[in-house]
């Protein structure tokens, strides 16, 4: 999977796979039917890396992109000039004319941003195109449905491209909630019939057409995490592996890693592997002696970690793999096709979303592509 040549500088290996991408985001934009699909990018790309997803997605036919702060709209207006994006975290004091000059959309969620974006606007004898969002369950940003009389004049002073609300429970078994949501949303996008409305991100694209609006807002199933519970037709497009550094054994009875709190009960092959959570790899995956931890693989075996999680080493417990398998310099999966996001997500006691967007800055990170007009 390295092909960098120079792969001893680095301990791990994080690959991007952009075909796997491309084919999540049109997957999406296929079950979104008549909407269109934009794409969620924040935080930098889902921790995958801006200049990587946003010029990939562009060829694959996205134009709209959604990100959270000025400098990641400032970053993707520069990788697709042409791009519609919008700013999720709304109308920052004193960004107007940034804003302005980069063509960038705010999305506006509170009364005070829209009555400042209008009298820029007015200051600028142009209407420019802004977002309007609605709270309808979140309790974080957004109008609230009281807000639309006294926001009533302040939209002849702008243009109001997109109203919008977000989905607190969407990817969880709560029908009712989801349903409350939508049909306060519905009453919301009737008042503005002239905007585009949309509701849906990664788990509200499954929940049905009537969700969908004019436009669906997928972010974490693009990078191949699990939307919905149960099996996922999104591929993985991430895939991390560290390389073995040494191969030891603790005897029985011994403990292995800071804290001594893990005793192996049988004579343990242990691979010492060159990542930690210096890394993003979270410290939470580490195994104590009552606490299971994450998991890795290797050559058709799943081998759990040992001990807690260094800043920069992971002992792994290889006793089940066979000698001939596994050696100083053998790449061990820690995310891929066996390992999931979500998987390790669970072992670690968070979701999938934690684990991409902490994928750490010392990685030997490339992409494999099999698309002939992109980069490699
Ligand atoms: C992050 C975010 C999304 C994307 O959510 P996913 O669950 O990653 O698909 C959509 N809309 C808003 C407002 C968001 O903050």
């Amino acid at each position: 999977m390295i092909n960098s040549h120079e792969q001893f500088l680095f301990g791990a290996t994080l690959t991007v796979d952009c075909q796997a991408l491309r084919q999540n985001w049109l997957h999406l934009k296929s079950k979104s039917g008549s909407a269109e699909c934009a794409a969620v990018v924040k935080a930098n790309g889902y921790g995958l890396g801006l200049e990587l997803v946003v010029p990939e997605l562009w060829s694959a036919g996205c134009r709209t992109f959604f990100v959270a702060i000025p400098i990641e709209a400032q970053t993707v207006r520069q990788l697709a000039p042409q791009a519609t994006v919008y700013l999720l975290g709304g109308l920052y004091q004193g960004a107007e004319a940034w804003l302005h000059n980069f063509a960038i959309r705010p999305v506006l969620g509170s009364v005070e941003e829209l009555k400042s974006w209008s009298a820029y606007c007015q200051s600028q004898s142009c209407k420019l195109p802004a977002a309007i969002h609605f709270d309808t369950g979140m309790n974080r940003l957004g109008l609230l449905p009281e807000d639309t009389e006294i926001i009533e004049p302040l939209l002849k002073d702008f243009n109001c491209t997109l109203v919008m609300s977000h989905l607190a429970c969407a990817d969880e078994p709560k029908p009712d909630f989801n349903q409350n949501q939508l049909k306060k949303f519905d009453r919301i996008a009737n008042f503005y019939p002239n905007c585009n409305a949309s509701l849906a991100n990664s788990a509200g694209v499954f929940l049905g057409t009537d969700y969908h609006f004019q436009m669906t807002r997928p972010g974490i199933a693009i990078y191949g995490g699990t939307a919905l519970p149960g099996p996922t037709p999104l591929a993985p497009v991430v895939h991390l592996s560290s390389r073995v550094i040494q191969i030891r054994t603790a005897a029985s009875g011994e403990t292995v890693g800071y804290g001594g709190r893990q005793m192996v009960q049988r004579d343990t092959r242990l691979a010492i592997i060159a990542t930690g959570y210096a890394d993003g790899y979270l410290r939470a995956g580490g195994c104590e002696n009552d606490k299971a931890g994450a998991l890795a693989y290797c050559a058709g075996h799943y081998i759990p970690v040992c001990g807690r999680i260094s800043m920069d080493l992971i002992a792994l417990d290889v006793t089940d793999v066979p000698d001939d398998k596994i050696e100083r310099g053998t790449l061990i999966e820690l995310l891929g096709a066996h390992i999931k996001i979500d998987d390790l997500a669970t072992r670690c006691g968070t979701i999938g979303y934690e684990i991409l967007t902490n994928l750490g800055g010392r990685y030997n990170r490339n992409a494999i592509n099999h698309s002939p007009n992109s980069q490699v």
